[in-house]
Order: structure tokens, then sequence, then C-alpha cells
């Protein structure tokens, strides 16, 4: 059975019980209800490390009041095979106690990159991320940690985070997981009903448009954008939070892809929110 570590100590004890022994530890951060887009970068984690750590943790920080903090779905039960299945040697699962002292006064504030994107409207979003993984890496303080470009802007912020703070850890972005229609795997995608679910297929066939622009030559980002806003318009069940291409290092708008360039849209299907994305590397733009 896989280890589950409820308390900082002992995920410390372990952890340094391994470095002892010369083993090299992956983190991968996640909030659980585990699925195939987690279970990638715990497979490439086993893949790269001795020891693979996976955090389980609904981190009250980043979510608003008016978020789905105490909706979020948790199964734990689920999650410990499935990590188990997909080569991890231990969880970390505290409670919220453990991790935040009532009196806490310290967090990680990011600027500018949390300003673009989901951070106009999730204002307070990535400085509880962060924060939050800040606190796994002193805890784990593992050598490679695990993120998803299925959260592109987050990924970015973690890089930027690790290298201004000069965390020593490689940060490996791990590509999206989808199913088979496209629609990017989520542990959000539960609260869709059946009709939403068909409609958020939406967002895959969008950007699939929008990339296929790209790769036929289109450069103008107003024309890529609007056509993406287009196609997500025709479908009655989502509204649009934002289609944007931007600066994949400064995450600020530009006119024209001239670079790495992130396309990213958040769109809310019923009450759900779902995000999705696609890269533009400079060699594509060739
Ligand atoms: P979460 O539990 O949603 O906070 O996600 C934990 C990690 O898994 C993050 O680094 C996510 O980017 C990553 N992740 C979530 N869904 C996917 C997916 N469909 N494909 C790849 N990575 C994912």
């Amino acid at each position: 059975m896989i280890k589950i570590c409820k308390t900082i100590s002992s995920v410390r004890n372990q952890v340094m019980e391994w470095k002892r022994q010369g083993l090299t530890v992956g983190l991968v951060p996640t909030m659980g209800f585990l699925h195939e887009g987690h279970q990638s970068l715990i497979i490439r984690a086993a893949a790269e490390n001795d020891r693979v750590v996976v955090s389980d943790f609904v981190n009250p920080t980043q979510f608003a009041p008016n978020e789905d903090f105490a909706s979020y779905p948790r199964d734990l039960k689920h999650d410990a095979t499935l990590c188990e299945a997909a080569g991890a040697h231990l969880i970390f699962h505290p409670e919220v106690e453990e991790m935040y002292d009532q009196d806490r006064t310290t967090a990680v504030h990011m600027t500018q990159l949390n300003n673009e994107l989901c951070g106009k409207s999730r204002p307070i979003h990535f400085d509880g991320v962060c924060t939050v993984v800040s606190k796994l890496f002193n805890i784990v303080q593992p050598h490679r940690g695990y993120f998803g470009e299925k959260d592109a802007q987050q990924l970015m912020i973690i890089r930027r985070m690790v290298r201004d703070l000069n965390f020593p850890i490689e940060v490996v972005g791990c590509p999206i997981i989808r199913e088979e229609d496209g629609l990017a795997k989520s542990s959000r995608n539960t609260y869709l009903s059946a009709e939403e679910r068909v409609a958020a297929r939406v967002l895959h066939r969008a950007l699939t448009y929008g990339e296929e622009l790209v790769r036929n030559g289109e450069r103008r980002v107003p024309v890529i954008t609007n056509s993406i806003r287009t196609i997500l318009e025709e479908e009655p069940l989502a509204s649009i939070d934002y289609v944007e291409l931007v600066d994949a290092n400064s995450l600020q708008k530009m006119d024209c892809i001239t670079g790495a360039a992130l396309c990213a849209i958040a769109v809310i299907i019923g009450k759900t929110r779902l995000i999705d994305n696609f890269f533009i590397a400079p060699e594509e733009l060739q």
C-alpha cells in the first residue's frame, strides 16, 4: 500500500531518509480527485526520479470566497489507487490546519504575470498557488516539480517564481491530456451536466481552429482570437471569460505573432469555468 502522510514532519522524515540513500525525489502538486492528466505527471515523475511524492491538498488560499473550495470534489481512496498504479511512493495529504497556522502573516506575492488571463477574474488565485507551492517545495525539497501545461499561466508563474526566489528545483512542464472528444481532463468536468458536457467540446473545437489558422500562416492576433470567439459564441451554453493570444514570456498582448506565444481561453459552461490553451513555438513560425 502507498504511504499516506498527513503531517509535515512525517513527509520530511521520509524524504530525508530517501536523500540519505542518495535517491532523487520528484514532487507532483495536486488538489486530488485525480484523473489521467494527473496520472501522466506522476508517470513522468516516476520515470525521471527514484521516488515520487504526490501532494493531495485542496488549497483554500487559492480560492476566492465565491469559488468552489467547499464543494471541490475529494476522494482520497481513489487517489491512492491511481497514485500507486502510476508509480508514486508517498501521498502528502495534510489538513488545512497542518499547512496554515491561524496567525500566519507571510505569503508569496507574484506581480505582473498574475494580473493577466485568469488573474483578471481570479485576483487572489496565483498568490495562493505561489504560497502553497513554495510551502510544498520547502516541505518536500524535491529535485524536480511536475506541472501540467493545461494550467499554462500557472506553469509560467511557477517557473518565474522558482527563478526569482532561487528554489534549487527543476520545473518540468507536461502536455495536456484530453478526453476522446478533445475536452481537456479536469477534476471540475464532473460538475458538468450531460448537456453541458457536450457543449464543453466547443473549447477544443475553437482552439483547434485557431491553431490551424496559425499553422496556415495567419499571424494577426485579432483575426485568430476573433475566429475563436465566433466559434465559442455559437454555443448557447457557453459564455466567454477571455480569449487571448499573448507573448509566452510576459503574457502581454501583441498585435502580431513574432515569437513564442500562448493562446489561452476561459469559458463558463453553465456554472463551470473551464480553461484550455495552445502554445506556439518560435520554430512553428518559420
Ligand atoms: P489540479 O489538481 O487541478 O490542481 O492539477 C494538478 C496538476 O495537474 C497541475 O499541474 C495541472 O496543470 C495538472 N493537470 C490537471 N489536468 C491536466 C490535464 N488534463 N493534462 C495535464 N496536466 C493536467
